[in-house]
């Protein structure tokens, strides 16, 4: 089968023929319907020195993934052979405190799990390719009627990662509040519509680009801002000088910290999203009183379950644009060069 392969940090990926995995006891292989192409995968192509991660290439890319049940390991029971599903991306060891908990993403036994903190497209092979193996039947999630595959891919990240940052927030986003994006791309877009579908918060979203923006005013996005000197100064006009009560940070640069520093309520929180490897001073005095910042990563099942739910309702939707698996090279350059708008979707 064709997969996009990235060989070793610092390279661009590749496609190659490889073997068709066979899945193993307790395994599911998925036949991908569609794959996501996150900024993640960029920062991985292009700025991640060796043994920053705690895994390595070559594998596949491709960690937001759906498709269709394919073939069933032994033992494997409570699918059924070419059922649509949607993979959750972070693949733990399934029995620690956190796995059970539902934080696969922070397993604490990293030498139980398939792979140490990754998944499939982040260590192991993901879905930019024809098909996935997939190592548990407890990391497929059904897709509900009504949501296509190749609509629900991308999110099990896009979606699955700012409704999990949301949810951590939500006692602050009562109604009065204001919720502040930063970054309105492939994440950020959805971020906006997480916060109007379940939360009362008021949204302000801030995005350099033009097509970004009218993006943010479609999904309902109440104020929307050109990042710059100015931003907070905005944000804390617009909320009466009191300031915004949570910001998700979806870019997370110096610059983009700064602004969410500069324009957070007391008692407010500052999430860090976006992987632009900027920092932020934090002292006594350096942040209004009480306010937290705080970082997030991806999402687990029961969030993804309630993502689909949202989505197959009418309250979620990514912007698509597609590409098949040939071009998935241009996808990612489309993507590094702010030309696409919502998500880019990989198809096999
Ligand atoms: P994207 O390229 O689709 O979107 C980024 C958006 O930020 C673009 O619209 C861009 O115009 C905007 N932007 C850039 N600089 C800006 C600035 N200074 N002010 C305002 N907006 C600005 O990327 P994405 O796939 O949505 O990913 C966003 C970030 O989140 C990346 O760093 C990615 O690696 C990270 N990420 C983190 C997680 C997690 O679990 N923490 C999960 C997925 C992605
Ligand atoms: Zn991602
Ligand atoms: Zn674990």
């Amino acid at each position: 089968m064709r997969a996009l392969r990235l060989r070793e940090w610092k390279s661009e990926p590749v496609l190659e023929e490889v073997p068709v995995p066979e899945p193993g006891p307790g395994q599911v292989l998925v036949q991908v319907g569609a794959a996501g192409a996150c900024h993640s995968d960029l920062h991985l192509m292009h700025e991640f020195e060796p043994g920053t991660l705690p895994w390595s290439p070559p594998f596949t890319l491709g960690h937001e993934n759906a498709g269709w049940v394919h073939t069933l390991g032994d033992g494997v029971t409570g699918l059924a052979v070419g059922q649509a599903v949607a993979v959750v991306g972070a693949w733990g060891c399934g029995s620690c405190e956190h796995c059970l908990d539902g934080l696969e993403t922070y397993c604490e036994r990293p030498d139980l799990a398939p792979v140490p903190g990754g998944g499939g497209g982040l260590g192991l092979d993901g879905g930019m390719a024809e098909f996935l193996l997939v190592p548990a039947a407890r990391h497929l999630v059904p897709i509900p009627d009504g949501l296509e595959v190749v609509d629900a891919a991308p999110l099990t990240d896009a979606a699955l990662t700012p409704y999990h940052a949301v949810r951590r927030s939500l006692g602050k986003l009562r109604p009065g509040s204001t919720a502040v994006v930063i970054g309105v791309g492939g994440l950020g877009h959805l971020g906006v519509q997480v916060l109007k579908a379940i939360t009362a918060a008021r949204v302000i979203a801030v995005d350099g680009r033009d097509a970004a923006r009218v993006a943010a005013t479609e999904h309902g996005a109440d104020l929307v801002l050109d990042p710059g000197p100015d931003t907070a100064a905005q944000i804390r006009e617009a909320t009466g000088g009191r300031g915004a009560d949570v910001v998700l940070d979806f870019v997370g640069s110096d610059e983009t910290l700064a602004t969410a520093a500069a324009c957070v309520r007391q008692l407010g929180d500052i999430t860090i999203v976006g992987i632009a490897g900027g920092t932020l001073p934090v002292s006594f005095f350096g942040l209004p009183y009480e306010a937290s910042v705080q970082t997030t990563y991806w999402g687990n099942r029961r969030e993804l379950v309630a993502v689909l739910d949202l989505a197959a309702r009418g309250l979620l939707r990514a912007d698509t644009t597609i590409y098949p698996l040939e071009d998935a090279v241009t996808a990612y350059d489309d993507l590094a060069h702010g030309r696409v708008t919502g998500r880019a979707v990989i198809v096999p």
